[in-house]
């Protein structure tokens, strides 16, 4: 026979087959049966087992409920969902066994616990119809974002940049290959099918919605899993859907992305390495996730960049300014998350006392910058504005000593609420006449070691040791004997006890009432408190541009809608920071409509890649508004970066890597424009000699014989590229300067107009450490292949072509393309058979 409690387990695990289920039993979380043998290994806690009828035993592990969020993470972290049911009635009045409901189910893209700061956790979802349709949202901070376009592509870019750590997927969609490495979970399709949810629950952005019916769809989606997983919760912090355009910012395909290290290294983890890593000194968690957005999103409109600049260069400016606003930054509380705990009902009081603190500064803020001459930052005054009197409520309210607990007291400042203090003196009173009472029966019985005391089982009873109980007065009643005291009570002792306790018991159910609005008043000021978080974070964000560019000496770049990209003494911010200060050799770069494609040259560690990616990288920050690495820049708004690496470099990721280089390359070719910047780094050599070379010179031909015309800088080890210059006028050469010293080589990192006459391979190889019996046989080899190449300078001379026309890709039927796309090692057999029976229907 089964115990009815293992019974109600059971129909509650059928609500949640594919979770952990965390069943609260008194002070912990308990799993059981194969979730106990899942979960017991990865949170490292000891696997026991228990009666559950019939002589079975059940294998089951706990977890304390009061520490639960590090076991939840790591559960999630590792791939599971985990639902939490509580026990939803008190357990005292519980007729039978206590009613217990999943009051929630956390999986990665809805976890608020323990996640990272300073960045976003994201869940996502897609839907394709006509349209491709993409909603995110993150659920602590309450953003909610949809975009609509027509290529996949674009979206694979938004998921690369989002990072979503959960995507939703219809039925239909999860076979495809292109979700690999995302924590997936489906949806029925007539969840995305039906939007009356989401229009319902967001009325006022039905244009929106209208607007991009695929989204919607992924809107409605995703709105139904969180009250699935958030059952019950209004989650009043999520106030409106956003949506863009992909032109609104510069376009970053995910190789970009990766190649630039944006905001991520390519190896290793963290953000050491990375662009980010430089610009981003902002004090606040919320201004340390807009600076990772601004730098996943630079613009494209040149009177955005312009006041971005604007305000950083008045910053840099104004060192009070700075001080001020530094000083009142320092120290503000994550208000965007914390408007999700408020949400959430899980906001205590220390949450209120952070937020009464931030807002202390506002003043402050707004002072300065009043103060200022920025006339650009004077409108951030008004969102900070408004929010004063909520600061006076709090201050009056909230005890600066409250505890963590609402069920304790203690929360409320005395003077706040009459009734309180009438209770608190009641209790505190009920005390001090305990005290009185010990004292007078002292005095009584003649007993000098009676005591008043209290426990839990008893309450409040007077103590008398066996030496004294011949003075015990008949009134008294004996109500527990101990091993060398008797302990009494009296009526009138009972009658208080009643009185003081009862006060007690109030005083606490009042405070946390009056906790409950409190909060309730705080949450109805969401709309005002997030706005004041925007306004904050950009101001941490130029805050941050602005110490950046006073501590590396940056300047502020020069924009122009188009011409010329010209830098002068440029520098890579992130390696300039790796090496000790002054050896950087700063670099300059021009690049025309007329002469817009550098081909480099130059031998291996000559410092090809590091110059090529801070023209990059400069050309980014100022787009995102920050100061450059450089003595002045003038820099073209681009509309697009491309970065494309030998596959060589990139052997670890074990595909056929020529193959994904001349992918990557092909997608360059299709989706170049005048305003693209484009980096090739050694393309070509992910093959033999030959068909790189080859290929290599033709992606050159291409680049240059266009009507479109993108600034390119392209290394290479094909020196025979170099020839290129002579038949097209928009192709230049450049190197890299190296001293010869006797046998030796010594790197300059200066980059020189030219070609560059040697590779200097075996100087190179010499510097990594070869030995020097097979450097000599290396020169013999070399030596004979120079005389026999077929690739000396004069002789690799095809003859040029300038009418190349496009790289095209052959185009494949769009159920090919499909069959081509799909992941088949995930799906079971039932589910390939019933894709082909789809399949046949659509031919
Ligand atoms: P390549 O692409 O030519 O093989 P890299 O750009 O990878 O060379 O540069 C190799 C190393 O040289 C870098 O890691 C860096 O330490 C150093 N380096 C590159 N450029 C410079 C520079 N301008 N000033 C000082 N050191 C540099």
């Amino acid at each position: 026979m089964t115990t009815p409690m293992m019974l109600q387990y059971q129909s509650i695990k059928e609500q949640v087959p594919d979770s952990i289920l965390f069943f609260r039993l008194g002070d912990f979380y308990e799993m059981f049966g194969e979730d106990a043998l899942t979960a017991a290994p990865i949170l490292e806690i000891a696997l026991t087992g228990r009666e559950t009828g019939g002589g079975e035993r059940t294998p089951m592990c706990g977890v304390p409920y009061h520490a639960v969020e590090n076991y939840l993470t790591k559960l999630v972290s590792a791939g599971y969902k985990v639902a939490i049911c509580e026990q939803v009635e008190d357990p005292q009045l519980a007729k039978g066994i206590v009613r217990r409901e999943i009051i929630r189910i956390i999986s990665p893209g809805t976890l608020t616990e323990s996640i990272a700061d300073r960045m976003n956790n994201f869940l996502a979802s897609i839907f394709h119809e006509t349209n491709w349709g993409l909603a995110f949202l993150d659920v602590s901070t309450g953003e909610f974002t949809i975009f609509e376009c027509s290529s996949l592509d674009i979206i694979l870019t938004e998921l690369s940049r989002i990072h979503p750590s959960e995507l939703l997927l219809p039925p239909d969609l999860v076979r495809l290959k292109h979700w690999r490495g995302y924590f997936i979970t489906t949806q029925d399709r007539k969840n995305y099918l039906d939007t009356s949810e989401i229009y319902k629950r967001f009325e006022k952005q039905k244009a929106i919605l209208d607007e991009s019916p695929a989204s919607a769809k992924a809107a409605n989606a995703l709105w139904h899993y969180l009250e699935e997983t958030l059952p019950g919760n209004e989650l009043t912090h999520i106030l409106e859907i956003k949506t863009y355009h992909p032109d609104q910012w510069m376009i970053l395909d995910q190789w970009t992305r990766r190649n630039l290290e944006l905001t991520e290294p390519l190896r290793g983890q963290g953000k050491k390495g990375t662009l980010l890593s430089v610009l981003d000194l902002t004090k606040t968690a919320f201004g340390g996730r807009l600076l990772r957005r601004w730098i996943e999103q630079p613009l494209i409109l040149k009177a955005k960049i312009e006041h971005r600049l604007q305000i950083v260069e008045d910053l840099t400016e104004d060192s009070f300014l700075r001080g001020d606003l530094l000083q009142s930054l320092t120290g503000i509380y994550d208000l965007e998350r914390l408007m999700g705990k408020v949400s959430f009902g899980t906001a205590h009081a220390r949450d209120l006392l952070a937020l009464k603190q931030t807002l202390s500064s506002l003043p402050n803020i707004r002072a300065a910058i009043e103060a200022s001459h920025s006339k650009s930052l004077k409108s951030y005054i008004d969102p900070l504005t408004g929010l004063d009197e909520l600061f006076t409520l709090l201050d009056s309210a909230i005890n600066p000593e409250a505890p963590l607990s609402l069920r304790e007291g203690n929360l409320l400042k005395p003077g706040y609420s009459p009734e309180v203090d009438e209770l608190r003196t009641t209790s505190s009173g009920g005390k001090d006449w305990v005290a009185k009472l010990e004292a007078q029966e002292k005095e009584r019985t003649g007993i000098r070691s009676l005591k008043v005391g209290f426990n839990k089982v008893f309450g409040y009873y007077i103590e008398v040791t066996h030496t004294n109980s011949h003075l015990v007065p008949k009134e008294y009643i004996r109500k527990q004997t101990l091993a060398n005291a008797e302990r009494f009570i009296t009526p009138e002792l009972k009658e208080y006890e009643q009185k003081i306790l009862g006060a007690e018991d109030k005083l606490i159910q009042m405070e946390y009432q009056l906790f409950l609005e409190l909060r309730e008043t705080v949450r109805r000021n969401t709309p005002r408190i997030m706005d004041a978080a925007h306004a904050l974070a950009e101001i941490d964000c130029y805050l941050s541009f602005a110490e950046v560019a006073i501590r590396h000496h940056y300047v502020r770049p020069e924009m122009t809608e188009k011409g010329k990209l010209q830098i002068i003494e440029g520098r890579h911010p992130v390696v300039e920071n790796m090496l000790e200060e002054g050896t950087f050799v700063p670099n300059d770069t021009l690049l025309t409509s007329s002469k817009h494609l550098a081909l480099i040259t130059g031998p291996n560690m000559a410092g090809k890649s590091t110059y090529m990616r801070q023209v990059a990288l400069i050309v980014l920050m100022a787009q995102i508004g920050s100061f450059v690495p450089a003595e002045k820049a003038s820099i073209a708004l681009v509309d697009n970066i491309f970065t494309r690496v030998g596959a060589s470099d990139d052997l670890a990721s074990g595909q056929s890597t020529f193959m994904v280089e001349m992918r990557e390359v092909a997608y360059i070719l299709h989706h170049l424009t005048d305003h693209s910047l484009v980096i090739l780094d050694e393309v070509g050599r992910g093959t033999a000699t030959f068909d790189g070379l080859s290929i290599a010179w033709a992606v050159t031909e291409f680049l240059a014989s266009q009507n479109v015309k993108p600034k390119t800088l392209f290394a290479t080890h094909y020196h025979e590229l170099t020839a290129l210059e002579e038949s097209f006028p928009g192709i230049f050469n450049l190197h890299v300067g190296v001293r010869e010293h006797g046998e030796d080589i010594v790197f300059l990192h200066k980059i020189i107009s030219g070609r560059a006459d040697r590779s200097y391979g075996i100087q190179v190889a010499k510097l990594a450490g070869l030995p020097a019996p097979l450097l000599k046989r290396a020169k013999v080899i070399l030596h004979e292949l120079e005389n026999s190449s077929l690739l000396k300078e004069d002789s690799f001379r095809p003859e040029t072509s300038t009418q190349l026309t496009l790289f095209e890709a052959p185009v494949l039927h769009p159920l090919l393309q499909e069959i081509s796309d799909i992941d088949f090692d995930n799906l079971t057999p039932r589910q390939a058979l019933e894709y082909l029976y789809d399949l046949r229907e659509r031919i």
